[in-house]
Formats: C-alpha cells, structure tokens, sequence
C-alpha cells in the first residue's frame, strides 16, 4: 500500500492535478503507532516507499525525527487518521476542474447531487473556505468538513474541496482515495464544459 501512494501521486501529476512538488499523501494503518506521509518539497513523480516518513504517534501526539521533514499539511493528514481504528489513506492534491468550478461559485454538494456516477460511491461534504496553505487552520476546516470529529474519527464524507486550493479525500487505501478525487473531478470538468452558470 505503501508503494501505492507514489503511483497514485504520479497519476495525479500526468493529470495535471499537481506541479511536481505539490501534493501530500499519508497511510496509517489499523492500529499502528505510525503515520506515513511525504516528504515536503520532494518531486512527487519520485516518490518510493523509501522516501515516505514515518511519524510516530505517542499518547495521541506526533513524534517528527529529528532531520526529517514531512509535508507542510502533516497536521491535516494527523487529524484525518488519529482516532481510527482502521487503515487510512489521505491524498491532498489540486485537481484542475474541483478548483475551477468552486472559483467559478459552484455548490459541490448541489451539482454532485445531479449525477449518480459520483453520488452511488463517494460523498461529497461542505467545501473548505479559502485559508492559507499547510495552516493548523486549514487541517482543522478539513476535518470538519469531512465531519471528523473526537467521537467520529472515521467521518461522514469521503472528499471535500477547498476554495482557491484543492481537494481532500481518505478512503481505506491509497487508490481508493485517488477514485473520489476523480470522480469529483469528472464531475466539475462535465459541469464546466456545460456552460451553465452556478
Ligand atoms: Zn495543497
């Protein structure tokens, strides 16, 4: 699963949904004392297991290796994976058409709401307003936007975008996660190209 999450990056970057340095991914799997994420600033389309880094998590805080320097939205990736008793795989990435249609003023809940090819297997929560990037506040909109909370760590919605930034979404492995953030996208791009006005 481990090697799935630079696969999954270096899809996304053939999309375009990604530069080559953006982009985060996490995995922690059911019970472990360790969260692996990304390493902040590294090409994305190089990504192996090797270059993944392991957070440990004592007493439900995060212990960074000194020396090691994991992506700027650790915090996000920490929120989305502390409580849960299985495995959890969490991809932050920029796709193209969930940005432009929140730009252009869509409701991603009102327009998914219209297609059963997204809203049959992925659900979609409230987007996240514009805040800065790897910000503690963006990690905790997150997290309320997906509906995770202390007593619901495993959430209500499986992706949400984030105004002016991207999208993100956690399922039970890697790949899982990349299909909702497709499907949003697919999603918006059919909507854009309609022509219709939000
Ligand atoms: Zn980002």
């Amino acid at each position: 699963m481990i090697t799935a999450i630079g696969d999954v990056l270096r899809r996304c970057y053939d999309r375009g949904w990604i530069t080559s340095r953006d982009g985060n991914c996490s995995l922690r799997r059911a019970r472990s004392i360790y969260l692996s994420i990304t390493p902040s600033g590294w090409r994305k389309t190089i990504i192996h297991p090797e270059h993944m880094i392991k957070i440990r998590i004592k007493d439900g805080k995060m212990e960074v290796s000194p020396g090691t320097k994991p992506s700027g939205e650790l915090h996000m990736h920490f929120l989305l994976t502390k409580g849960m008793s299985k495995t959890r795989a969490v991809v932050h990435v920029h796709a193209t058409n969930v940005v432009a249609a929140i730009y252009r003023g869509f409701d991603l809940q009102k327009i998914c709401a219209e297609f059963p090819e997204i809203y049959r297997y992925t659900r979609i929560g409230p987007t996240v307003p514009t805040l800065p990037a790897v910000s503690t506040e963006l990690g905790e909109a997150t997290a309320r936007a997906l509906g995770v909370t202390d007593t619901n760590p495993a959430g209500d919605f499986d992706i949400v975008g984030q105004a002016n930034h991207g999208v993100c979404s956690m399922a039970p492995d890697p790949w899982s996660a990349y299909e909702h953030v497709e499907r949003l996208d697919h999603i918006c791009e059919i909507v854009l190209k309609s022509g219709v006005s939000p």
